[in-house]
C-alpha cells in the first residue's frame, strides 16, 4: 500500500535526522569538554584536521551521553580500536 510505505519512510528519515542532530550536539559538547588530544595515541588535531577526531562512547552506548563527559572519550577516526 503507497500510503503506508510513504509513512514509513517518513518515519525513517525522521530517525535518521535526529540521530544526526544528537551525534552534532554530543560532539560538539565532548569537543568545548577536552583538550583536542586522541585518549589512545596522545596526537593532537587541530583546525581542519579536528574532523579525523570521533567521539567514542565508552559503554558503546551512544544514547548514554552524560553532561559531564564521563562517557565519552576523543579517539582518532581512522584508528581500529
Ligand atoms: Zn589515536
Amino acid at each position: 500500500m503507497p500510503g503506508n510505505d510513504d509513512a514509513a519512510r517518513r518515519l525513517v528519515e525522521q530517525a535518521r535526522r535526529e540521530r544526526e542532530e544528537r551525534e552534532r550536539g554530543y560532539r560538539e559538547r565532548a569537543l568545548k569538554l577536552f583538550p583536542h588530544v586522541c585518549g589512545r595515541c596522545g596526537r593532537e588535531f587541530e583546525g581542519r584536521r579536528l574532523k579525523e577526531l570521533t567521539v567514542h562512547h565508552r559503554n558503546g552506548d551512544h544514547d548514554f551521553n552524560p553532561p559531564d563527559g564521563s562517557n565519552w572519550e576523543l579517539l582518532c577516526k581512522n584508528l581500529p580500536y
